[in-house]
C-alpha cells in the first residue's frame, strides 16, 4: 500500500462511517492530521511486573487471559460485569471491567496481551480495574508508554492508537520549519523522528527528547520572526526628537511629588529612543499604579515641542477620559493643545477635532478606538502611545500605525506584566522597560478571600471606612441579569444594599450599558466625593484612578482571571491610605483557592502574571486565538532555559545571515509577521 499524507483517514484499517465522523468532529480528515494530533499526555506502562510480585497501584503485566465471561451484577441488573483470570506463569489474578461484555468475545485465550491499568480493592477483593490492553505483536514483547489523546464520545485513544499504528512510517515525510544544520550542532532529534516517539515513545527519554524537539522548532520560528521585525525597524528613520531637559522641569514643577526613581529609569531610556535613528518600539510595563501615565505625557511633550503630533489609545471611555484631565493640566501650561476624541462626541465636536488633527493644531489626542476611524488624519505623527495594550487585538495596534505617514515612535504600556522569558517569545520584537517600584508610601492593599457567612463583617468594616470619609467600589460580574449560575448583577446588588444595609449612604452604579455621558458624570461625581459606594461591573478594571477609595469588593471573584483581579484591587489605595480587598467567592474548590490565594498573598503584579500562567497557561492569558494561530503546542513556556537558548539560536541564524539559504523559513516568518504585533 502507498499512502500520503493528504489520504483520507477512511484509507485505514478500522475507519468505517462512524468512526470517520468521530474523527472529523475532534478536526482529523487525513492521515497528516492524524500525524499532527498530539497527544495530551503519557501514561508509563514501561516497566513490566511479574504477578508473583504484583503490588497495588498501576501495573503493566504481559499475560493471556485463563478463563473469561461476563455476567449480570448480582446488586444492579443493568450493569455487565467481565470477569477474567490472567496468568503469566509466575501467578494468576482477576481483572475485571464493567459494562463491556463484548470483551469475553474479544480476548481470545492463550493469545498473549499486554494489560496496564490499576491494581486495587474492590468489594474487598484484588483485582485489575478496568485494564486497558494491547494484543503483543512482533517485536514488541515489552511494556510501553501509552500515548493519551484528546478524546470524544466515540474516538477513544486506543482507536487512535491503532490508526496512529498504521501510518506511523509516514512521519519520516514530514518536516518542520527548524535547518538540519541547526538540528545537528545541537543534537536534537530529526522532526520525523520525534513525531513517531511522541505519539509511540519507547522510554521516558526518548520522550522527553522528542517534546524538546518539537517545542525547539515551534519557539525557534516564532522568536526568528520577532527578532526579523526587530531588524526590519532598524531600517527605518525615525521622527527626530531631541530631548529637551526644561520640558520635563514645567511638566515635574506642577506637581507635589519626585520621581520615583524607577520612573526616572524608564523615561530615560524613552528619551534616547526618541533621540535615536531609529524608530522606538517599546513596551513599559509596571504594576497598577506604578505611574506609568507620568512617564507616557513626559514623552509626549517631547515629540510634541520637537514637532511632532502624539497619539495615546486607550481601551476605555472612562480612562480616555481621565487621562484628557490629566493631559490638560500638565500640558497645557507648555503651550500644548490636547484634545480627547471618543464616539460619545457630537458629530460637529468630532469634526473639529479632525480638522484640528489634520492641520496639526492639536499636539496630543487621547483617545479610544474612535482614534481609529477613518476619517482621522493626522499632519505629522510621531509618537503612538497605547495604554493597557493587552486590551488591544493585534489589528487594532496595527491599523493605529497606520495613520502615521513614516513609522512613528511606539510606546505600548501594560500593567499586565509577563515573565521575562515569555516575553521573549510574544514580544520579541520590543525592547522592554520595567517600573520596579511603587511611589513611596503606598501600603499593600489587605487582601482577603471571603464567603457570605463573614458578608455582615465586612459590611460593617465598609461602614466605618465611609464614616470615616473614604470610598467604596463594588464589582459584580454581571449587569442587570438577575442571578445568572448564581453571579451577581450591578443593578440587583446595588437595590440591595440601598434597601437593606447602606439606605443611608449615597450610592452610584456604572457599567458599560449606560449612556456615555451618564457614565461621565457619575465617574466625575463619584471622584468629588459625591457618592460614597459606586457599584459597578469591570468597566472600572483598568487605568480608573479615585485617589479617595479605599475598600473594594469584588462579588464572585473566582469569575474573574487574576490579573483583572489584580488590575480590580489596584483601583484602591492610591493616595497612601490603608486598603482593603474582599473577593467574595462560594467557590471552595482547590483551584479556586489556590487562585485567589496567590492575591491575598502578593501584592506583585509580576508574581501573580508568574502563577496565572502557571495556573491557565498561555493561551487563555494572551488569548487563544491569537496564541492557538501561534501554534505553541508543546512548548512550556516557563521553560525560561529553553527560550533563552532558542533565542541565541535564533539570533545567531539571522545574524550569519543564514535566512536567505531557506526559503520556507522565510516564508513561515512572513506568516508570523501577519500575527505577531508589529507590521
Ligand atoms: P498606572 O501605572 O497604573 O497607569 P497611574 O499613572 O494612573 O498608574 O498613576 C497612579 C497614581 O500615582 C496617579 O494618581 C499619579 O498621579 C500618581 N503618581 C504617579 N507618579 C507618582 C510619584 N512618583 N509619586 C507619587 N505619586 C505618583
Ligand atoms: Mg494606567
Amino acid at each position: 500500500m502507498c499512502m500520503k499524507l493528504t489520504d483520507s483517514v477512511k484509507t485505514l484499517t478500522g475507519v468505517g462511517p462512524v468512526v470517520e465522523r468521530g474523527l472529523q468532529k475532534l478536526g482529523l480528515e487525513t492521515i497528516g492530521d492524524l500525524l499532527n494530533y498530539f497527544p495530551r499526555k503519557w501514561e508509563d506502562y514501561s516497566k513490566i511486573t511479574k504477578i508473583r510480585s504484583i503490588r497495588p497501584g498501576n501495573v503493566a503485566l504481559l499475560a493471556h487471559v485463563e478463563t473469561i465471561h461476563a455476567r449480570r451484577s448480582f446488586r444492579n441488573r443493568r450493569l455487565a460485569i467481565t470477569e477474567a483470570i490472567l496468568s503469566d506463569g509466575t501467578g494468576t489474578i482477576k481483572a475485571t471491567w464493567f459494562n463491556q461484555p463484548y470483551l469475553a468475545q474479544t480476548l481470545k485465550p492463550d493469545e498473549e496481551y499486554l494489560f496496564a491499568g490499576v491494581f486495587e480493592f474492590k468489594n474487598s477483593f484484588l483485582s485489575l480495574q478496568n485494564p486497558t490492553f494491547e494484543k503483543i505483536e512482533g517485536k514488541q514483547a515489552g511494556g510501553r508508554i501509552f500515548s493519551v489523546y484528546p478524546e470524544n464520545k466515540v474516538i477513544t485513544s486506543k482507536i487512535i492508537r491503532k490508526l496512529v499504528a498504521q501510518c506511523i512510517d509516514l512521519s519520516s515525510s514530514l518536516s518542520d520549519y527548524l535547518p538540519v544544520e541547526i538540528e545537528k550542532d545541537h543534537k536534537l532529534t530529526n522532526y520525523a523522528e520525534a513525531i513517531r516517539n511522541l505519539h509511540q515513545p519507547e522510554s521516558t527519554q526518548q520522550l522527553e527528547e522528542a517534546k524538546r524537539r518539537l517545542a525547539f522548532g515551534e519557539l525557534f520560528s516564532l522568536i526568528l520572526t520577532s527578532l526579523v521585525l526587530k531588524r526590519q525597524i532598524k531600517t527605518e528613520v525615525s521622527p527626530k526628537v531631541s530631548f529637551k531637559l526644561e520640558y520635563v522641569e514645567k511638566i515635574l514643577g506642577q506637581l507635589d511629588f519626585k520621581l520615583t526613581d524607577a520612573q526616572r529609569k524608564v523615561a530615560w531610556q524613552i528619551f534616547q529612543d526618541l533621540e535615536g535613528e531609529h524608530p522606538m518600539n517599546r513596551m513599559l510595563e509596571g504594576d497598577v499604579g506604578s505611574g506609568k501615565t507620568l512617564v507616557a505625557l513626559l514623552a509626549a511633550a517631547q515629540a510634541i515641542k520637537a514637532g511632532y503630533q502624539v497619539a495615546l489609545m486607550v481601551p476605555t471611555e472612562i480612562l480616555a477620559r481621565q487621562h484628557a484631565k490629566t493631559a490638560e493640566k500638565l500640558l497645557n501650561p507648555l503651550g500644548i493643545k490636547t484634545e480627547l476624541l471618543i464616539s460619545a462626541l457630537k458629530t460637529a465636536e468630532k469634526k473639529l477635532i479632525h480638522d484640528q488633527l489634520a492641520s496639526g493644531d492639536i499636539g496630543l489626542v487621547i483617545g479610544t478606538h474612535a482614534l481609529l476611524g477613518e476619517k482621522v488624519e493626522f499632519k505629522n505623527l510621531g509618537l503612538i502611545v497605547i495604554d493597557e495594550q493587552h486590551r488591544f487585538g493585534v489589528n487594532q495596534r496595527r491599523a493605529i500605525k497606520t495613520k502615521a505617514k513614516t513609522m512613528p515612535h511606539v510606546l505600548t504600556m501594560t500593567a499586565t506584566p509577563i515573565p521575562r522569558s515569555l516575553a521573549l517569545v510574544v514580544y520579541g520584537d520590543l525592547d522592554i522597560s520595567v517600573i520596579d517600584e511603587l511611589p513611596p508610601g503606598r501600603k499593600p492593599v489587605k487582601t482577603q478571600v471571603v464567603f457570605d457567612s463573614v458578608r455582615g463583617e465586612v459590611y460593617k468594616h465598609i461602614e466605618g471606612r465611609i464614616a470615616a470619609g473614604e470610598q467604596v467600589f463594588v464589582v459584580c460580574p454581571l449587569i442587570d441579569e438577575s442571578d445568572v449560575g448564581g453571579r451577581r448583577s450591578v443593578t440587583a446588588e446595588a437595590d440591595r444594599l440601598n434597601k437593606i444595609i447602606f439606605s443611608h449612604r449615597r450610592l452610584a452604579i456604572l457599567h458599560g450599558k449606560m449612556k456615555p455621558d451618564e457614565k461621565e458624570s457619575i465617574m466625575t461625581d463619584f471622584r468629588n466625593g459625591k457618592y460614597d459606594i459606586l457599584i459597578s461591573t469591570t468597566v472600572v478594571e483598568v487605568g480608573v484612578d479615585i485617589p479617595n477609595a479605599s475598600v473594594i469588593i469584588i462579588e464572585n471573584a473566582d469569575r474573574f482571571g487574576l490579573a483583572a483581579l489584580h488590575q480590580l484591587r489596584g483601583r484602591v489605595g492610591r493616595s497612601g491610605q490603608q486598603a482593603y480587598c474582599y473577593l467574595f467567592t462560594d467557590s471552595d474548590s482547590p483551584t479556586t483557592v489556590k487562585r485567589l490565594g496567590a492575591l491575598e498573598r502578593s501584592n506583585d503584579g509580576f508574581r501573580i502574571a508568574q502563577i496565572d500562567l502557571e495556573l491557565r497557561g498561555p493561551g487563555e492569558i494572551y488569548g487563544a486565538r491569537q496564541h492557538g494561530q501561534l501554534d505553541l503546542r508543546l512548548t512550556d513556556v516557563t521553560d525560561a532555559k529553553l527560550i533563552a537558548e532558542v533565542h541565541a539560536v535564533a539570533q545567531a541564524f539571522l545574524d550569519q545571515d543564514k535566512m536567505v539559504k531557506y526559503p520556507y523559513i522565510m516564508k513561515r516568518v512572513d506568516e508570523l509577521k501577519a500575527l505577531t504585533t508589529l507590521e
